[in-house]
């Protein structure tokens, strides 16, 4: 029998990525798109443009998957809120398969990643893990009795949302709240710790790249961390040290298995991932942190996009 194809898109807060999924977790086609200030219809209009680019190179896909940086109604295919993107009370998936003329699934795009790792990554074969997805702001999900766990109304798990200062910054973003997770660790925070210790060192590589003229955001100062530049590997530390902080609630919480780090930040490796993980030896629980993992996504930013198409394909009953 020819392989099921379907086409999962992720969204994030600035770009999205997509690709043609197959009922093996291959990926082919992949496209990319890029926006910023785009309105509701701008917004529509790229994920259609993305859809068909792909499609055009796959005409026998049967159904396409969304995950969206939203908080997503899974049930009614509605998306309810976005902190990043103009898509607030958008019935997203009546829309999009109107657009489309193909059966639409939607969710969270942190959901969509916790689902990918769990079937196919690194999450894999446990019934217990989180994913907490550092990007424009920060995804997460959680795969609890060996289900995505989405809460009440379909809107959870918003673990970027949880608070972790209390007189800490306000969230950036549509966010009322202050102090969040988001706000502290995710690939912008990297961005903005970047720029404040360029602007303290001008003779250090990231002051003398912000002396070019050229932005400092999170890419930047994770490749010269990794080159040796020490201001940017002390960033990196820092955002390792706040991320270990929100774990070791989620260990204390959820007592998982494995704890997921996905998003652009993985880049940063272990750079990130060691501080953070000396902060849950010596913070959580004593029981819980001894067991849990902390490890970089195995399909890396491409988790969305994987766990978009497994929805996609689960919804024709056709599951990889
Ligand atoms: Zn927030």
């Amino acid at each position: 029998m020819p392989p099921r194809r379907v086409i999962g898109i992720d969204a994030g807060g600035t770009k999205l990525l997509g690709g043609v999924i197959d009922d093996q977790m291959v990926v082919h086609h992949r496209v990319h798109r890029t926006w910023r200030g785009a309105d509701r219809q701008e917004t529509l209009d790229i994920f259609t443009d993305a859809v068909e680019e792909v499609r055009a190179a796959a005409p026998d896909v049967e159904a396409i998957g969304f995950g969206i940086p939203a908080l997503v109604d899974f049930e009614e295919g509605v998306s309810r809120w976005s902190n990043h993107l103009p898509l607030d009370g958008v019935p997203f998936r009546e829309v999009m398969s109107e657009r489309l003329g193909l059966p639409v699934v939607v969710d969270n795009d942190g959901n969509a990643s916790m689902l990918a790792e769990a079937r196919g990554g690194a999450a894999a074969g446990t019934r217990h893990a989180v994913l907490v997805a550092l990007g424009t702001g920060i995804g997460g999900g959680l795969w609890l009795n060996g289900e995505v766990y989405r809460g009440a109304s379909g809107l959870g798990a918003e673990l970027g949302h949880a608070v972790l200062a209390l007189h800490g910054p306000e969230c950036p973003g549509n966010c009322p709240g202050i102090g969040c997770f988001e706000a502290l660790v995710s690939g912008n925070a990297i961005g903005r710790e970047g720029l404040l210790a360029a602007e303290g060192s001008p003779d250090s590589a990231l002051g003398r790249r912000l002396a070019t003229g050229k932005e400092i955001d999170g890419g930047i100062v994770t490749e010269l961390a990794h080159s040796g530049d020490p201001q940017a590997a002390a960033v990196m530390a820092e955002i390792g040290e706040r991320l270990g902080f929100g774990l070791v609630g989620l260990v204390n919480v959820f007592n998982p298995e494995v704890i997921v780090i996905g998003g652009g930040a993985v880049r940063g490796g272990d750079l990130i991932l060691e501080p953070a993980r000396a902060v849950v030896a010596s913070h959580a629980l004593p029981g819980a942190r001894d067991g849990v993992r902390i490890v970089a996504a195995h399909y890396g930013d491409e988790a969305g996009m994987m766990g978009a198409g497994l929805l996609a394909l689960d919804s024709l009953g056709a599951p990889a």
